[in-house]
């Protein structure tokens, strides 16, 4: 981890802005990220409503989690903000207002290196007030069925991750699965993890188009998973799991820069989530509110 942002907030230098189609809604929407001041945390902004709305990016805000997540606050939402939360905590950005013509944040090249890649365009400057890390102190875990998510105290950010690759409804035994223990500093975050790309399973493409999901999506921006393998080019040979790790430390990131060890097994962004609201709850159990 760069000194530089250990100890102070930041926020960028310039703003930078990005236009593209979202993945679920397959809508074109425009995001500009632009400056904030100390303690100002994530900011959404939706400025293509009658009058703008400012969704913040806190626990309390956590929305939908149906193949993604979403962020809402009075009844205003932006739709898919895990990639852009992994970018901008593994940037070392603690404030940063994020405008979003649209609801959904556009799927770059389907992983979060399009967004890093925006960040270290827009530069990063130091605040003169202190950064506030989260420590998971105690354990904590959630688990549904065979799924698992757990987080315990550790002095760096570190994610193992089971990816278990079902087979299709006929077969539905596990064909294979994936493995990735990562200590993940800002530089393992831009090399390994941010250029993993969304995963999509062979079988499920039309169901989940159907249920209007994913239309905004290509087979560049996924890593397909078929019943026998990828289909197409990866980018990792466990491409899969590396963006659930990516998706996991997007999730994380609504609670700010957090030190923890987080093993996931099979685990989503419901999950996710879950484990997000307890670690919170801790916190705020330990500052007695
Ligand atoms: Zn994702």
């Amino acid at each position: 981890m760069s000194k530089k942002w250990l100890n102070w907030q930041t926020t960028i230098l310039r703003p930078v802005s990005y236009e593209g189609l979202g993945l679920h809604t397959g809508k074109l929407s425009c995001v500009t990220m632009l400056p904030a001041s100390q303690d100002t945390g994530v900011c959404f902004e939706r400025c293509d409503l009658s009058e703008p709305q400012i969704v913040p990016a806190t626990v309390a805000n956590i929305g939908g989690s149906l193949r993604a997540t979403d962020l809402e606050c009075n009844g205003v939402s932006v739709r898919t903000v895990e990639h852009i939360m992994a970018a901008i905590s593994w940037s070392g950005i603690d404030n940063i207002i994020v405008r979003l013509e649209g609801e959904e944040l556009p799927l770059g090249d389907g992983s979060a290196f399009t967004y890093v890649r925006l960040l270290e365009e827009a530069g990063l400057r130091d605040l003169s007030a202190r950064r506030r890390s989260v420590k998971v102190e105690c354990p904590v875990w959630t688990t549904r069925g065979d799924s698992h998510l757990i987080a315990l105290p550790y002095e760096g950010t570190r994610v193992t991750f089971l990816f278990l690759r079902k087979g299709s409804h006929l077969e539905p035994e596990y064909s294979s699965s994936e493995y990735l223990d990562i200590e993940v500093t800002p530089e393992v975050f831009r090399e390994e993890i941010a250029p993993a790309r969304t995963i999509g399973f062979q079988w499920e493409l039309e169901t989940i188009q159907e249920q209007g999901l994913a239309l905004g999506a290509t087979l560049e921006q996924a890593a397909i998973v078929g019943k026998d393998g990828y289909i197409g080019m990866t980018r990792f040979p466990n491409e899969a799991c590396r963006h659930k790790a990516l998706d996991l430390l997007g999730d994380i990131a609504i609670l700010g820069q957090v030190l923890g060890h987080f093993i996931g097994i099979g685990s989503g962004h419901s999950m996710n989530h879950e484990l997000v609201r307890l670690i919170s709850r801790d916190l705020e159990i330990k500052r007695g509110v």
